[in-house]
Parts: structure tokens; C-alpha cells; sequence
């Protein structure tokens, strides 16, 4: 496995939703019904929150 490059990073933070604060996130999973089952983490690159996959 080889680690992601900064073009597949910034991929995989396009991809996904963004939240303001970690609490916004956090809500997003309860609403969607993965509360429990995700994480919220800053992201390095857009400094906003994603939910983290699996
Ligand atoms: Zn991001």
C-alpha cells in the first residue's frame, strides 16, 4: 500500500461532506443513523471536518 499523494488527498477531501466544527459532523451521523459507528476528524487540508469512512 503505498500512502496517498497530496493530488489523492485532496481527492479524498473533495469527495467528502464538510462540517464547520466537529459538532456539526457529529450531528450528520446521528442524522443519517451512523452515530457511534464514525468519527468526525479536522481535516489537514480544508480545516473543516469530515466523517471518517469505516
Ligand atoms: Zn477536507
Amino acid at each position: 500500500m503505498k500512502k496517498p499523494n497530496a493530488e489523492e488527498r485532496k481527492r479524498m477531501c473533495t469527495r467528502k461532506r464538510r462540517y464547520r466544527t466537529q459538532g456539526d459532523a457529529l450531528d450528520a451521523a446521528v442524522l443519517v443513523g451512523v452515530a457511534g459507528k464514525r468519527t468526525a476528524y479536522q481535516c489537514p487540508l480544508c480545516k473543516q471536518w469530515h466523517l471518517a469512512s469505516g
